[in-house]
Order: C-alpha cells, then sequence, then structure tokens
C-alpha cells in the first residue's frame, strides 16, 4: 500500500517537479511484495524512498545527473543501499540533481530542473533538490542525498523539510559517485528528525570498502532523542547573522534561539573568524578535487562516447558533449588550481585555510555542544534568478560550506516562513556526535 500511494503520489505530482531522474515501479512493486511476504518486519520495512542519482543502484540507470553517464547501469549497489535494503526500504527511484552535485539551485541537472513544491516559479535549493522536493511533496517517506558543501542541508532548508549531513566518514562514500572526495557525505532528508535518526540508524557505521570511512562506534540515534537540553550551551556566530542574511531570516533564526532559551540552553554569541575565507577555500579545493575524479569520464571506461579522429579528438568530444557548463568550469578551475607553478599558490594555500577554519570550530567546541545559525541566508529564490553568476550562486552556501570543510556533522530543521518560504535553521556538532546534533534538532522541533 506504501509503496502505491508513494507511486501515485509521483504519478500526480512529478510532470510539475521534475524531482525524479528514472521511477523503478516495477522494482518497486516487486519488492514491495517481497517484504509483504517476510511480514513487513524489518526497521525500514517497506518504507518508499528516493536515492540521489550520484548513488549506485544496482541494475537500475544512475547518472548523477549528467549526460556523460546518461547510459550507465551499476553493477553493484552502494553500501548505503545494501544497507537500506536490509533493513527494509523499498527505492521508488532516482532523484534528479545538479550535475555531479556542482549547484545549489538544481538548474545545473543535465536533464531538466526541479521546482519548489512551494512555490512552482521557486527553485528547490541544491545539489539535492530532488531529493528535498520528494520528501517535500509526499512522494517518498525519505531520501538519500549527499553534500559537499551543502548539498543536503540548503535544499532541505529551501524545501522546509529535514536534512542531516553526518560527520565526515560516519558514512560509507562506497558507490557513491565523488564530486570533491574529501568533503562529499551521503546523508538523510526526511519529514522530521526521528525519521532522519531511524536512517542513520540504518546506513552508519564502518566500511572497509571505503579507505576513509571512519572506525567509530555508531549509537542507537533514536534513543538519542529525549527532548532534554537543559544547560546545553549554544554558540551562534555572529559571521552567520551578519551582511547579506535576509532579514526574514534572520527574525526566524532569532526567534528559535529564544526557544532554545526556553527550553533551559544557553545561548551566547561568538565568532569564527575564518568562516569569510571559507567559500573561496571551498570553490578551490573542491574543483581540485573534482578535476581529478572527473578524468574518468574519457568515453572508453565510463561516459558515452562520442567517436574521433583520433583518441585525443574522440576525448574532446565525448567531454565536451557530455558534460554541461558548470562542470567544464569547475574542471578548468581546479585543473588551474592544481597546475605546476599554481600548485602552492592555490591548492596548498587553500588547505592551510581549511585547516584554520577547523581550528576555529574546535574553539568554540571546547566551551559549547553546539554551533547554531540559518541554514541559507535566504529563502528558495526564483528560477533563473542566480543563473548568470556563478559568484552570487556561490554565495549562497556561504553559512554550510565552512561546516563542510571542518568535516563536521550538520543537520537542517524548519524554522518558521519568511513570505510564505521555509527557513532552515542549522545545528552544528562535534565530530562524530550526530547523537547530539538530533536530540538539540528533535527538542527544538
Ligand atoms: N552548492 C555547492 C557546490 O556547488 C555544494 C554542492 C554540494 O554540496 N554537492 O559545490
Amino acid at each position: 500500500d506504501l509503496v502505491d500511494a508513494s507511486l501515485a503520489r509521483i504519478q500526480e505530482t512529478d510532470d510539475k517537479l521534475g524531482a525524479f531522474l528514472k521511477v523503478d515501479e516495477e522494482g518497486a512493486r516487486e519488492r514491495a511484495k517481497k517484504l509483504d511476504e517476510a511480514g513487513n518486519v524489518l526497521p525500514l520495512a517497506a518504507l518508499p524512498m528516493g536515492i540521489k542519482d550520484n548513488i549506485s543502484t544496482q541494475n537500475v540507470l544512475t547518472t548523477a545527473g549528467s549526460k556523460i553517464l546518461g547510459e550507465y547501469t551499476p553493477v553493484y549497489d552502494a553500501t548505503v543501499m545494501e544497507k537500506l535494503t536490509h533493513a527494509g526500504a523499498n527505492m521508488v527511484g532516482k532523484l534528479n540533481m545538479d550535475e555531479f552535485g556542482m549547484g545549489s539551485s538544481n538548474e545545473n541537472s543535465g536533464y531538466y530542473p526541479v521546482r519548489n513544491p512551494w512555490d512552482l516559479s521557486r527553485v528547490p535549493g541544491g545539489s539535492s533538490g530532488g531529493a528535498a522536493a520528494a520528501v517535500a511533496a509526499g512522494q517518498v517517506r525519505f531520501a538519500l542525498g549527499s553534500d559537499t558543501g551543502g548539498s543536503i542541508r540548503q535544499p532541505a532548508a529551501f524545501c522546509g523539510v529535514v536534512g542531516l549531513k553526518p560527520t565526515y566518514g560516519r558514512v560509507s562514500r562506497y558507490g557513491l559517485i565523488a564530486f570533491a572526495s574529501s568533503l562529499d557525505q551521503i546523508g538523510p532528508l526526511t519529514a522530521n528528525v526521528e525519521d532522519a535518526a531511524h536512517v542513520l540508524e540504518a546506513i552508519a557505521g564502518f566500511d572497509h570498502r571505503d579507505s576513509t570511512s571512519a572506525n567509530v562506534d555508531t549509537v542507537q540515534y533514536s534513543a538519542a532523542l529525549t527532548g532534554d537540553i537543559k544547560g546545553l550551551k549554544v554558540a551562534v556566530p555572529k559571521e552567520f547573522l551578519g551582511e547579506g542574511v535576509a532579514d526574514g531570516v534572520k527574525e526566524n533564526v532569532k526567534q528559535a534561539l529564544k526557544v532554545f532559551t526556553e527550553l533551559g540552553a544557553e545561548v551566547e554569541e561568538v565568532s569564527l573568524p575564518h568562516a569569510e575565507y571559507a567559500v573561496a577555500t571551498y570553490y578551490l579545493l573542491s574543483p581540485a578535487e573534482a578535476s581529478s575524479n572527473l578524468a574518468r569520464y574519457d568515453g572508453v571506461r565510463f561516459g558515452t562516447r562520442v567517436e574521433g579522429e583520433n583518441l585525443i579528438d574522440m576525448y574532446c568530444r565525448t567531454r565536451s558533449a557530455g558534460f554541461g557548463d558548470e562542470v567544464k568550469r569547475r574542471i578548468m578551475l581546479g585543473t588551474y588550481a592544481l597546475s605546476s607553478g599554481y600548485y602552492d599558490a592555490y591548492y596548498v594555500k587553500a588547505q592551510k585555510v581549511r585547516t584554520l577554519i577547523q581550528q576555529d570550530f574546535e574553539g568554540i567546541f571546547n566551551h559549547y555542544d553546539v554551533v547554531v545559525g540559518p541554514t541559507s541566508p535566504t529563502t528558495a529564490f526564483k528560477m533563473g534568478e542566480k543563473t548568470s553568476d556563478p559568484l552570487t550562486m556561490y554565495l549562497n552556501d556561504i553559512c554550510t560550506i565552512p561546516v563542510s570543510l571542518a568535516g563536521l556533522p550538520a543537520i537542517s530543521v524548519p524554522c518558521g516562513l519568511a513570505d510564505g518560504l521555509p527557513v532552515g535553521l542549522q545545528i552544528v556538532g562535534k565530530p562524530f556526535d550526530e547523537a547530539e546534533v538530533l536530540k538539540v534538532a528533535h527538542a527544538y522541533e
């Protein structure tokens, strides 16, 4: 019944939303039947889920939102897919996204944009825009997204749902199509915090197939949701409520801070002195890693081939036709930052600033339990509003990127409306303390 309802809802709404790149109707119905026969006893039994299209799904097309992978069907499941299948969840389809995760509005999908269910003339955020829209529109019970610089949290904020980016290393990246390997992390988008805890419980944990996966014990996240945050020490970086943050966003976040105080928490202002360099740092490091990761799409091992006169010509034609403009821009930026003569000036320098940003957070976490602020400086913007100016688009991730560079766990929870559009509250925790992040989010929610 759950799957029937999910498929019906997709049928009814997805022409307008474009959240799905592929609906696996037949597979979903077959799995539902098997789960029924087995008595639906598993923890996530038969819950319909959508999976971002950069997560490998065995025998189901996986394009990462790119034309270059337009015909790519993985022969194996990502670890997170294996784990969710064991927990009984049922995938109804693959979700639209910005090509290879590069974008903040879903307008960089190689196929079609996603629209925000709250207002179809607005973007759902990105790059997990399909995931956020699908959950917001009730097409699926939950979705998996990936977050490199904000791609789970910002779309969750724009669509009024919950989005959790776990600590780097908490969830296996095996089977995730790489964008920037030192930042990429998979996490859930859900309708509420309790669901996020249950999904994290299913996907977290060490995986010997991912060399950056952390061998750190997981806990029962759903048991952490006690509602009690008396005495909690909350830090609010002044940089997150400064210039450039829309008034409506500021007001709602300040309102949320009052709720924390009423719940017995102590809220204090702090500073992240290096946060102002985070966007610049991210736009050196992530394209550098991307330029290396995307070298594999050469029309030989991966990628839809366009024939040429010789090998080099074939590479050129394949990559020219297969990649979109933003992906090409990042490959050029990254190749430049890594080239000899510039490597020390850009890449090495950016790595040093990354360490300073990490240290800013470490200093705060010596005295506080969580860091709180807006997820995004604005609510969902109009489609087309920022497409002609990549820098304005990049600046939209100003609140999420510092957290990504520090590798910390963070959640976005809905925090009221500004002019009828959802605002997101970001709660950031200490490394591997997803339990605390979830507990605080749940108490606030
Ligand atoms: N919007 C950011 C970018 O374009 C972050 C994307 C992400 O987290 N995948 O890189």
